[in-house]
């Protein structure tokens, strides 16, 4: 991605005569620069699915927008979970975050403001039963339940006040977040609609390549953090041993050509993807004779590109005192930053 930086105005050529007031050059209103907002969950361990398809994209809009981030730690409560686990996976995301190059914009933690759930219940009072029901997500994910919370039903709806909370106009989001994103659209609108302009509908933004990394092992699911099997998931802090273990064994297709076709060959046309956005060429580049390697320079490309991450990691995790800083500073930026929306909502609703 790139950006266009925005010219300061020409001013005039010829000398002003003397004595006079140089004429006042006339005013050029910038544009206002576009708003991002992105989370993500701490549900456990990012994987290279959240990498290159949100957290990449997230560290390039920071060169030609006005981002904010957050680790969605309420979101993690969607799901049987363990205290204590919580807390430290909600620290190595935000950590992990960094250590990727979301460093220029606030990041914080999305139970630290509380107009995330007091907004969600204003999205749920908006968004019908069937609408929640309808989620791809939701279906998944309650599938694999035996207790289904309630907070999962709900989630999008939380989401929804997630961004609509930042005004975002853009939401860099990997592909399993399309619907989420289209029903956050539908409440924005129908809220505008009821009770007057008050939401900015926000689009999502998925990357060219890599918006929908799939499993390993299983390559008709997508690779995700809180998946049962690690077998399949590259996680940000293997060590270049296990990413190239979990490659070399990625499961290919039958035959042997080696071409990008996700319906016949998902497996092969996975690594193609995963090589392609690691090594910024097109996968219409990539040319090789044999699945093996395919695999060997997709397993160096992705060792390559984490590698990095990885030594950042460890520098700031050496600082804990310094990352409780940098929160609780971006939490209270956030909270003053969105009360006027926040006030917004409640009066065009009926409260006060
Ligand atoms: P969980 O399994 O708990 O839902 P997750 O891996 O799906 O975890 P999220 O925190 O839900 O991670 O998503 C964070 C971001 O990563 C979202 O923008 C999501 O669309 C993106 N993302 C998740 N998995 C993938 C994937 N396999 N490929 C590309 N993008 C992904
Ligand atoms: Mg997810």
């Amino acid at each position: 991605m790139t950006s266009t930086p925005v010219q300061p105005p020409v001013r005039a050529q010829a000398p002003a005569p003397a004595r006079m007031p140089a004429p006042a050059a006339a005013p050029v209103a910038a544009p206002a620069p576009r708003r991002v907002f992105s989370a993500f969950q701490a549900s456990g361990r990012l994987t290279l699915g959240n990498y290159l398809g949100a957290i990449l994209p997230a560290v390039r809009l920071q060169d030609e927008a006005a981002c904010v981030y957050a680790v969605a730690d309420l979101h993690a409560l969607t799901v049987r979970h363990d205290p204590a686990h919580l807390r430290a996976r909600t620290r190595e995301v935000a950590t992990l975050l960094l250590a990727s190059g979301l460093d220029r914009s606030p990041l914080y933690l999305q139970s630290r403001v509380p107009a995330h759930t007091e907004l969600s219940y204003l999205m749920e009072s908006t968004a019908h039963d069937g609408e929640m029901r309808r989620m791809i997500q939701f279906k998944e994910k309650s599938a694999a339940q035996e207790e289904v919370r309630l907070s999962l039903l709900t989630y999008p709806a939380l989401m929804a006040a997630d961004i609509l909370l930042h005004r975002a106009d853009l939401v860099p989001v990997g592909e399993d977040q399309r619907q989420h994103l289209e029903l956050t659209r539908d409440l924005a609108l129908r809220f505008n609609r009821r009770y007057g302009e008050t939401f900015v509908v926000p689009e999502a933004v998925h990357p060219e390549t890599a918006a929908r990394v799939m499993d390993l092992a299983v390559p008709t699911a997508k690779m995700s953090k809180s998946a049962v099997s690690e077998a399949g998931t590259v996680y940000l802090l293997d060590p270049p041993a296990d990413i190239r273990r979990k490659i070399m064994r990625a499961v290919t297709d039958s035959g042997s050509g080696v071409r990008h076709d996700p319906a016949a060959k998902p497996g092969v046309s996975n690594l193609l993807v995963i090589l392609a956005a690691c090594s910024g060429r097109p996968v219409a580049s990539l040319s090789y004779g044999s699945y093996g390697a395919l695999k060997k320079d997709t397993a160096e490309a992705v060792i390559e590109a984490l590698t990095p991450v990885r030594e950042r990691f460890a520098v700031l995790s050496a600082d804990p005192a310094e990352l409780d800083r940098l929160l609780a500073a971006a939490a209270a930026r956030v909270i003053e930053e969105t009360s006027g929306l926040m006030a917004a909502a409640r009066r065009a609703i009926g409260l006060g």
